[in-house]
């Protein structure tokens, strides 16, 4: 019975495992993984972002016309895919950036260019430190061929790929530095400058728990090396310890309902019917939204408040679900293990003494103390929650609801 639920919603349960912000990494854009190399001791070149042409005019006024647009999307090859351009004077900066703005770059709308100086670049090099999950260990990789995407450097020219296992219990050894930079037979005047900013990247690295820290290219100039692109992604298990990184997250092609349900620390994802939908479980809540197909209606969202739900979470979820418009009733669906039905059934009562949700309620509360959480559903909200005694019951009435809404 379940294997046939669950076919009957494969498409909305493809969106709801691959929703991107549920991957495992965060990709920080350009000019704030910048911010960080800068903090760091990496030396960037002199930039500002700007969000206007009013505001690209004066930045490219600051930098002395002669500058680099950048468009800052979190895909990687911009340069091949016209995301990079240079200018020779402010006015050409500014036209350059009317066309840039509001452009879409492999498929993501350009909404930021971050202008910098123009460098004059007399070398290149691919730098970079990523998790290796396989090996269990970070690897340190150098190459000599900058600037183009280490996948085609690694196609094309293997062997300018030099690497070195970093162990993370014993940590970057000046040895490591010493075999990767003789290796890639660098220079000797620049060894002193590149440990320094291998240094800084193993350092980058292990304080924001990053899965990867790239610099490519890590250009020479006149005035040393410097970064000329950033690139820092971050676990998204280790965000919860970076507080000031999430700040920093922008909500790229997510809707306010989202970013509300994203905010709550909800596993949310919102889809295109009217049936809103709280289970406890991801697998109950996905056999719920199956059970409104097979009745005939379409789930508005896929919501798990998980094992263990308190009050807390409980209005919360009622919170994101008032928000979206489209939601014509919540059909709720408790399956009490860990979870107690009395605890949720507070969680209710406190939602609708705070936030008051208009919206028809149909509940299904079975297992751990459903006698006592129906008792104070029945007590507190007679009439504006409805109690079913099964699922498919649940779903049936739901759907019923939605079509008279
Ligand atoms: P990506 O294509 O998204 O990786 O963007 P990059 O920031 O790496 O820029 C693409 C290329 O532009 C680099 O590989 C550089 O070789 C080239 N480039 C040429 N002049 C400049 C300059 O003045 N500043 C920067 N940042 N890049 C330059
Ligand atoms: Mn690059």
């Amino acid at each position: 019975m379940l294997c046939i639920y669950l076919s009957i919603s494969q498409n909305a349960k493809e969106k709801a495992l691959f929703l991107p912000r549920k991957f495992h990494d965060m990709k920080l854009y350009e000019y704030q993984a910048k911010q960080i190399f800068k903090e760091h001791g990496i030396k960037i070149p002199r930039g500002s972002l700007a969000e206007s042409l009013g505001e690209v005019r004066r930045v490219a006024e600051e930098l002395g016309g002669k500058v680099v647009l950048k468009a800052q999307v979190l895909v990687g090859g911009r340069g091949k895919a016209g995301g990079i351009k240079k200018a020779m004077n402010v006015d050409s900066a500014v036209e350059i950036a009317e066309k840039m703005l509001g452009s879409s770059l492999k498929g993501e709308i350009v909404r930021k260019i971050y202008l910098e100086e123009l460098l004059e670049i007399k070398e290149e090099w691919y730098l970079s430190i990523a998790l290796d999950r396989v090996e269990k260990c970070f690897s340190l990789i150098f190459s000599t061929a900058g600037g183009i995407d280490i996948e085609e450097i690694a196609q094309k020219f293997p062997e300018k790929i030099v690497k070195v296992k970093i162990n993370p219990r014993w940590g970057l050894w000046d040895y490591q530095i010493r075999d990767i930079l003789s290796g890639a037979k660098i220079r000797n005047d620049l060894w002193k400058e590149m440990a320094g900013i291998i240094r800084a990247l193993y350092e980058i690295m292990m304080k924001y728990e990053a899965e990867l820290v790239e610099i490519n290219p890590l250009v020479l100039t006149p005035k040393g090396l410097i970064a000329a692109d950033a690139k820092i992604s971050i676990d998204e298990n280790a965000l919860f310890r970076h507080r000031e990184l999430e700040d920093l997250r922008e909500y790229v092609g997510v809707d306010e309902v989202e970013k509300m349900a994203i905010k709550a620390g909800l596993n949310y994802v919102r889809l295109d019917g009217n049936v809103g939908v709280i289970a406890n479980g991801a697998g109950m809540a996905m056999a719920t939204m199956d059970l409104i197909y097979l009745e005939g209606g379409k789930p508005a969202n896929f919501l798990d408040i998980g094992g263990g739900a308190g009050a807390e979470i409980v209005k919360k979820a009622f919170e994101v679900l008032s928000a979206d418009k489209n939601v014509k009733v919540v059909f709720m669906n408790i399956f009490g293990g860990i979870t107690r039905c009395d605890e949720v059934a507070l969680g209710i009562v406190k939602a609708f003494r705070e936030i008051n949700p208009k919206i028809p309620v149909i509940l299904r509360l079975s297992g751990t103390n459903e006698e006592e959480g129906r008792k104070i559903i029945e007590e507190n909200l007679q009439g504006k929650v409805e109690i079913v005694k099964t699922m498919e019951e649940g779903a049936k009435r739901a759907v019923e609801v939605a079509k008279w809404q």
